[in-house]
């Protein structure tokens, strides 16, 4: 099996985005300098054109992409040490409100993290040897979606409901370098971060308290 990866994005010299119309318009203008009757190199125009061909197939640009993704996820992970999503603790629970008697109050988040006194709003326990080596950390998130659909703009639209937006979950993906210390909060500021076009983080700054793995 062939060990040798090519990037048919960057055989192209198109970002991972490129809509279908990119992808033609940048076969044809990279074929008109690289075809070998122009006097161009046959290999590097072998690589454009398989580009070109995978590219422009739904289904196998799709097979690409997932690579890519794997691809780069194993790259992180081999440098920084990955932190299950499981294990990061939710200190605003029912359950840790129930313990305290509050559970009926039915408090907002806010009241929630008031009355528990706590002013973070995850924790994450690590070992000691945790502490000091580069992590990579999905932090779970609540995401604001714009309707693809319309836009925010139909009140009739049968997509959202009208709506024009919902909810839904994800993972901000934090990087750390390593050299936290137990009792350290973390703060991540997403104001004016967006995951994705028609996209929007809900909370503007996530605060993580570092704690003692049991
Ligand atoms: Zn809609």
């Amino acid at each position: 099996m062939s060990a040798i990866f090519i990037d048919h994005y960057a055989a192209l010299e198109i970002p991972r985005t490129a809509a279908g119309e990119d992808v033609r318009r940048a076969f044809r203008r990279l074929a008109r300098v690289h075809h070998p009757d122009r006097g161009g190199d046959a290999l590097r125009f072998h690589e454009i054109y398989t580009a070109y061909r995978l590219l422009s197939n739904e289904d196998d640009r799709a097979r690409f992409d997932r690579q890519l993704v794997l691809r780069h996820v194993r790259s992180i992970m081999g440098q920084r040490k990955f932190i299950h999503p499981s294990r990061i603790v939710v200190p605003t629970t029912m359950a840790a409100l129930a313990k305290r008697g509050l559970l009926r109050k039915q408090f907002r988040g806010r009241d929630r993290r008031m009355h528990l006194r706590v002013d973070y709003d995850l924790e994450l326990p690590l070992g000691d040897d945790e502490l000091k080596l580069p992590l990579l950390v999905p932090v779970p998130v609540t995401l604001r979606n714009i309707c693809p659909e319309c836009r925010g703009g139909d009140t009739h639209c049968p997509v959202c409901n009208g709506r024009g937006s919902y909810k839904s979950g994800g993972m901000f993906r934090l990087n750390i370098d390593g050299g936290l210390v137990t009792g350290q909060i973390i703060e991540i500021r997403l104001q004016g971060m967006r995951p994705a076009p028609l996209q929007y983080y809900k909370k503007s700054t996530i605060r993580i308290k570092v704690t003692r793995a049991a």
